[in-house]
């Protein structure tokens, strides 16, 4: 990076000089909007500077660095700079993928969830209980009814008996509705649970390749790290990113390039077993995890991965022009090498930029 190239960066990262105007509320009201504008601005200025697209994740990202709401962020982008490594999308991927805010919220939403259904499973319960408990008052208070309308028919101290029938008619009605209401709060409940569990697995499904995501991913991770250390079992984890896939979509169009994602994703799902979980963690990347795999073995599977997909001659069906040979590199990593899981993320993410680097189409071990 050269240096005119470095004090523009400093000038992206600047924050926004005081003033020493009076602090009057207009003045004030002026300058936040200002410190706004500047700060679309610099965003604006950074996306064209670095060839990015203004998604709502790079615009989050670019936003709590620029703006330094986010601490950690702002000084994984200034490091970055000082050690003059490229700013591109793959790297602001991976700060997205290893920020442990993301992580925070998606648990955080986990939870909720898991107590909107404890609760929706309280509630149905609560209800059938009370159901079942009105149908038996009902029952019983039906019989005095029955025994007060012989009594009244029989013209056993009339008046009472009839205020008492009365009375008793009108507890039995409300009773009826109420044990009809129960009923249906009961099955609403049901429904409401079974379209949360719907919503869950829909959730955890990517609908471009009907793989899992990467919601699904991270939640089977921290499953899967749990069950591996407590077998003593080695776990692997191994990201493939497709190469030059920018380059397919501007050769062939966006929608062939969905194409293409799709078919690399129903190759490697076919690989998908109990010891080989396929997601797509985003954009043109998937995630492999490998239990029972140390990274030798999980290499060695990784890389037949890659020698099928690029042993592939796909054709444009929509053109009938060839894709050219499609290609992707790996990097693997072996969670239980290290205490952390999840550091091994970072390996592998390590090793994906080593295999790019060195010039694609190869996995390398972290
Ligand atoms: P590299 O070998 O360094 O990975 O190069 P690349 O071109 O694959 O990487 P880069 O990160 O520069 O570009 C990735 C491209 O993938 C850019 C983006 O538009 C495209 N892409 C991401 N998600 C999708 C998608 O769902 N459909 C299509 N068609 N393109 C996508
Ligand atoms: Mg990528
Ligand atoms: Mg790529």
């Amino acid at each position: 990076m050269g240096l005119s190239r470095g004090a523009a960066m400093f000038d992206l990262f600047r924050r926004s000089e005081p003033t020493d105007e009076p602090p009057a509320s207009a003045a004030a009201g002026l300058s936040a909007d200002t410190a706004r504008r500047e700060l679309l601005e610099r965003i604006a200025d950074f996306l064209s500077r670095y060839d990015l697209i203004a998604s709502p994740g790079n615009l989050a990202l670019i936003a709590s660095a620029l703006s330094g709401s986010n601490a950690e962020v702002a000084r994984a982008f200034a490091e970055r700079q000082v050690a003059a490594a490229p700013i591109d999308q793959r790297w602001l991927d991976t700060l997205d993928r290893l920020n442990p805010a993301s992580e925070r919220h998606t648990a955080e939403l986990e939870q909720l969830v898991e107590k909107l259904d404890d609760a929706l499973m309280r509630f149905g319960q609560s209800a059938r209980f009370a159901q079942s408990e009105t149908h038996d008052h009902r029952g019983a208070i039906g019989a005095q009814v029955n025994a007060l309308a012989a009594c009244a028919a029989d013209g056993a101290g009339e008046a009472d008996t009839a205020r008492l029938l009365c009375l008793s008619q009108a507890m039995l009605e409300r009773l009826a509705a109420i044990e009809q209401a129960m009923q249906r709060s009961r099955l609403e409940t049901e429904e409401l649970r079974r379209s949360l569990a719907e919503a869950r697995l829909e959730a955890d499904i990517d609908h471009l390749t009907g793989l899992p995501n990467r919601r699904a991913f991270e939640r089977r991770f921290a499953m899967a790290a749990t069950a591996a250390r407590q077998r003593g079992e080695p776990l692997s984890v191994a990201f493939c990113d497709v190469d030059h896939f920018k380059l397919i979509n501007d050769r062939h169009g966006h929608e062939a390039g969905d194409r293409v994602l799709r078919i690399i994703a129903a190759g490697l799902g076919e690989q998908a077993s109990e010891r080989c979980f396929v997601a797509r963690h985003g954009g043109e990347e998937f995630v492999l995890l490998l239990p029972g795999y140390d990274k030798l073995c999980a290499l060695e599977k990784v890389d037949a991965m890659r020698r099928q997909l690029a042993a592939r001659n796909l054709i444009n069906r929509a053109s009938g022009k060839p894709f050219g040979r499609i290609t992707f590199s790996g990097g693997v990593a072996e969670v239980t090498e290290a205490e952390d899981d999840r550091s091994a993320l970072a390996r592998a993410d390590a090793a994906l930029y080593r295999a790019k680097q060195q010039g694609r189409n190869r996995i390398m071990v972290g």
